[in-house]
């Protein structure tokens, strides 16, 4: 098996992936937190860790990966109290919606989907547990974690807790590392809000538990993986090593992965800069999610990705390429016999995009390599140096680049219309364009001229261009 580099935050290094269990790679994501619509910031994150999960498929590895879904917190729960409704039906539309964005941007779905209140049990046997070794103290009902036990504190994110107040606590789960403090477990219940009655109490669970108690119950007690975008690595995951290896007296986590942050033409993304997107509002505007998969796949996951309208135009170019590039191998008529340059050009791309995937899932070279091989392949078609046998081979090659990338399906149409984008006309089948082209070449070869114009301007009407070459083949694309 090919080596694979990672950049771990724990150790501030590039490390050969090297998993618990030899040929399985089991991994961690903290999930959305579903009290409003992802936006895409969240989305760059998710994008990320669907090209890592397929890469590692295609390297030949099982792959179990578990995703959280935060359906219990501090805003959820006054969310629903505001409307008067209980939290599971508040949060029921918004997993819902959550599974349609994931769907519409070719995200696979994780092994495993799991829901914060679906696993009370198991977080109150965790916290058990740390209470058991002393490494907890209660107040006004709610139990806190004390960090001053726990020695590693702070490792993650690397935090200064000299001059931090042994016994000042925070009960809110979201903080900057200033605050450093005794964190939340378990939260007494307030008049009105929604809680559960268990064996430490009533209350409910504080956030960084659920993903301790939930990774652990599904992936076991060491995990290979854990991701998340960089604002979670403080408070949420240090204080999640601090639970998990408090409990098992063993590593967590072996590689930390952080996605880092995607702004808007150049600026921080926030509401009252009024450039806040959620994925439908860039869906209302016309982008198409194939478009915004390549824009936010396109920066290598370390690097801060800038999200702007020209971005976003070469990006919806660049799948029309790679869809264009594909048709052109599969309708043009090549002369018979194969070229080896072709065939070795072929194959340098691909040992390319491997390699860049390789280097901490560096997807600007692995694009670089496929447009590049484009570019070529082009090339030798138009010198007619590309043969028939060389056009099953680079459509291979275009298919296991796309097992990663998952871009060349022209399903847009079809998702947004699931979402209600469905503000243009469906576009007509790949497969009945090109009879209608293989119907019209056969009544010109026939003299039926009037037929072959008709066909011609059927397709037109449908949106799509015919392009003529002078060996009789044709081209065709969507306008
Ligand atoms: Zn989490």
């Amino acid at each position: 098996m090919r080596e694979i580099r990672l950049h771990n935050t724990l150790t501030g290094r590039v490390e050969p992936l090297n998993p618990v269990h030899p040929g399985e790679v089991r991994i961690y994501t903290c999930g959305p937190t579903v009290y409003a619509s992802a936006h895409i910031g969240n989305f760059r994150t998710f994008v990320f860790q669907d090209i890592l999960r397929r890469f590692l498929r295609l390297q030949g590895y099982r792959v179990m990966q578990v995703m959280n879904v935060t359906d219990v917190d501090d805003r959820i729960i006054h969310s629903a109290a505001a409307a008067g409704i209980g939290i599971r039906e508040f949060t029921e539309k918004y997993i819902k919606a959550f599974l349609e964005d994931i769907d519409a941007l070719h995200i696979e779905m994780p092994e495993e989907l799991v829901r914060a209140t679906d696993h009370i049990d198991d977080m109150v046997a965790l916290i058990e547990k740390l209470q058991q070794k002393g490494l907890t103290y209660t107040s006004d009902g709610s139990i806190y974690y004390r960090i001053s036990k726990f020695p590693d504190y702070g490792k993650l994110s690397k935090i200064d807790l000299t001059g931090i107040q042994a016994g000042a606590r925070v009960d809110v789960d979201q903080y900057d590392k200033e605050n450093a403090r005794d964190f939340a477990l378990w939260k007494a219940p307030k008049p009105g809000e929604h809680f559960w009655e268990t064996r430490i109490g009533p209350g409910r669970p504080g956030w960084h538990i659920e993903c301790s108690a939930m990774s652990m119950k599904y992936l076991g007690e060491t995990l290979d993986i854990h991701t998340g975008g960089v604002d979670l690595a403080f408070p949420h995951h240090e204080n999640e090593i601090a639970q998990s290896e408090a409990a098992t007296g063993k590593p967590f986590v072996r590689m930390w992965l952080h996605a880092e942050h995607l702004i808007i033409e150049g600026q921080k993304m926030s509401k009252s800069l009024g450039n806040f997107y959620t994925l439908r509002d860039l869906f209302s505007k016309g982008h198409k999610p194939s478009t915004i998969r390549f824009l936010l796949l396109s920066v290598p996951y370390r690097r801060q990705l800038n999200f702007t309208e020209d971005g976003l135009t070469q990006a919806r170019n660049s799948v029309e390429r790679l869809r264009n590039f594909v048709a052109r191998l599969k309708t043009e008529q090549f002369q018979a016999g194969s070229n080896l340059e072709v065939q070795k050009r072929i194959e340098q791309a691909e040992s390319e995009f491997d390699a860049g995937l390789a280097n901490d899932i560096n997807t600007a070279i692995a694009l670089a390599s496929v447009f590049d091989m484009v570019r070529d392949v082009n090339t030798s078609m138009d010198r007619k140096a590309f043969l028939q046998q060389d056009a099953p081979r680079a459509i291979a090659a275009m298919e296991r680049f796309d097992a990663i990338l998952s871009l060349l399906a022209d399903d847009d149409d079809e998702k947004l219309a699931k979402l209600g984008f469905s503000t243009r006309k469906a576009r007509m089948p790949a497969a009945e364009i090109e009879a209608l082209i293989a119907e019209r070449q056969a009544a010109k070869k026939s003299r039926d001229f009037k037929r072959a114009d008709e066909i011609r301007q059927k397709l037109a009407d449908s949106g799509i261009l015919l392009e003529d070459s002078k060996d009789g083949t044709v081209r065709w694309k969507y306008k």
